[in-house]
Parts: C-alpha cells; structure tokens; sequence
C-alpha cells in the first residue's frame, strides 16, 4: 500500500487498477474505525463516492470526495492514529495549556491527542473562514475525519452548480432507498484511483511550489499577499500559522493565495510563537528569494510588520 500511495502522488498519470486485493489492503491502511466512518458519509448521503487520494503526508491523509448529485466536492483529511507520526508534535503541543493531562508518566496519549489536535485544526480554519480569510471551509469533523471544501483546479461556475443542485434535490429521493445505497457503499469508496487527465473533475488547485507565475510582477504581487495574510492573521485571527511555506499555500483561481493545513498553529501566547513565525517569515522569504529569484524584505522588517 505504502509503495502505492508513492507511485499515487509522483506519477500522476498512472491509473491503478482496483482489485479486490487493493481494496484490503486499503482497508487496513485506513483503520477499521476510520473506514467506517468514511463509508456512514456514503450511507448518509453526505458524499456519493471518494474517488482518489490527493496526497499522502506523515500526519495526514487527503482525499477526493464529490456527490454527484448536487455536484458538492469535498476534501476530505484523515489524520492518522499511529502514535509514531505524533513525536515530532510535542514541541507544538507541550506550550499549550489546553494540551495538558495529554501526557501520562511523559508518555502522550495518542488517541486523545488525535481528537484535539484534528479539532485545532477545526477550529483554527473556522476561525479563520469567520474572519474572512481564503481558507478552505471546513464543513464537518467526525474524530479523526476532517471535511472540507474542495480548492479545484477547475472551480465549478457557481450558477451552474446552484442549477444542479436544484435537480439533485429531485433526484435525491432516488437514493433515499436505503438497501440499495447500502450495497454500492463498498464501490463508492475507491481511494486508490488516480486521476487520468488533468480536465477530470477532482484535481485540486496547485500548491505555491508547483504553480507556473504568469510575470514577475505577479511573483512579488503573491508575495506581497502571503506577506499581508500573515499579519492580518497575527492581527485579526491571534494566530500564527506556524508551519508555513510554499507548500501550505495553494494557488486558487490562478491568483489568490488560499491557505491551508492549521492543525499546528498557535495563539501568540504560546512560548514558541515568535519562532514560529520567525520560521514561517524565513521560510517564505527563501523560497521567493532563491526560488523566484526576487528581491525581498529584511526578516526583522517583515517580523516587525506582522506583529
Ligand atoms: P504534510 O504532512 O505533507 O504537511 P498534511 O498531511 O499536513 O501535509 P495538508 O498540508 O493539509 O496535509 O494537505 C496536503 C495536500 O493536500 C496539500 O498540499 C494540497 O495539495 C492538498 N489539499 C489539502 N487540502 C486541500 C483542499 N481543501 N483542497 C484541495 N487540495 C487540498
Ligand atoms: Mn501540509
């Protein structure tokens, strides 16, 4: 499975076949619980079908979600319930008050910390969306599933998608028979497959790293916009991000820069904060500077406008 998902997320053209035998293994990398869950959003009505997965991290998976019916796409974040992928968190964790009572003995109570550190994520998003950020929103979180919206390469035209809601609302009664939705429940999930062409529906929106600048000008625009986000988000939302870089940032609708994956961030209060955003500003900072070969701003100057 592991072999899989690498060959999954470098070669983007390859199609596996999903066989029984895929099928299994894919149910015991995705947890029994979890598995469940994924199949109640099928079972009731919330998605149709989950139809590939977009990207396989240490703490995280990322999957493609869609019902067809009304046209609604999801991305859907499975944090993973191993204790391992958990270690390198402390350093987030043991700062923060609303962490404490996770740790027995100096040993971290994994699936405690799951909960609270996918409902951070939760939380931090909603928070953000509330305050008028470009987040993704977040729709709904059963433990260690996190439901969101879907950045599409190719966002669907809000009117035709109104329109087509308005028919799925019809046809919905078709699928209210549940013994027949229960049957398809097992090839509605599919979370193997990898999109075949880039017009296909659920390919998301590239992230910072893998986005092609139309122009100079429009580097330093985007630069400027990560530069004024990230004050705003000091300012208005008391967050610092915490884990940012070109490749938590996406490029959505070819020039607006979305942010994404909060599970880490922290209040200002936090005793690492001000590193964390040094690190963030440094990180940014290097990619535009070496990648881009653009002129930046002094990290101190940033540091100083962000706070
Ligand atoms: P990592 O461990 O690699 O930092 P992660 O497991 O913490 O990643 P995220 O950074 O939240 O997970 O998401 C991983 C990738 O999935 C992103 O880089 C992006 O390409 C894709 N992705 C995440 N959320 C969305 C979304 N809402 N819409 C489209 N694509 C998304
Ligand atoms: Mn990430």
């Amino acid at each position: 499975y592991q072999d899989k998902i690498k060959i999954d997320s470098q070669v983007k053209s390859a199609r596996i076949e999903k066989d029984k035998s895929d099928r299994a293994t894919v149910e015991n990398a995705i947890d029994p619980k979890t598995f469940n869950q994924l199949q109640k959003f099928i079972r009731n009505g919330t998605l149709t079908k989950i139809d590939g997965c977009l990207s396989t991290g240490k703490e995280a998976n990322i999957y493609y979600g869609i019902n067809e019916l009304t046209g609604k796409e999801f991305a859907i974040k499975v944090y993973k319930t191993s204790v391992l992928v958990f270690k390198d968190r402390e350093r987030y964790i043991s700062g923060e008050f609303r962490f404490k009572g996770f740790k027995n003995n100096n040993k971290i109570n994994a699936r405690k910390l799951i909960k609270v550190w996918s409902e951070k994520e939760f939380r931090n998003l909603k928070r953000l969306k509330l305050n008028g950020f470009n987040v993704p929103e977040p729709y709904e979180l059963k433990s260690n599933i996190l439901m969101m919206e879907f950045l599409s390469r190719n966002p669907v035209d809000e009117e035709e998608s109104s329109a087509a809601a308005a028919d799925a609302e019809k046809a919905s009664s078709a699928v209210n028979d549940e013994a027949a939705a229960a049957e398809s429940v097992e090839d509605a999930i599919a979370p193997l497959t990898i999109k075949s062409s880039e017009n296909e529906r659920g390919w998301p929106a590239p992230r910072l790293k893998d986005y092609e600048f139309k122009s100079d000008q429009q580097i330093f625009d985007i630069y400027q916009q990560i530069l004024v986000n990230m004050r705003l988000m000091y300012q208005k939302c008391r967050l610092v991000h915490a884990d940012l870089s070109e490749y938590n940032l996406i490029m959505y609708k070819d020039g607006e820069i979305y942010i994404i994956d909060v599970s880490q961030s922290v209040e200002p209060n936090h005793p690492m904060a001000l590193d964390f955003l040094r690190m963030d500003i440094k990180n940014i900072n290097d990619y535009f500077q070496k990648k881009k070969k653009i002129d930046v701003f002094l990290e101190k100057e940033i540091f100083k406008f962000v706070i």
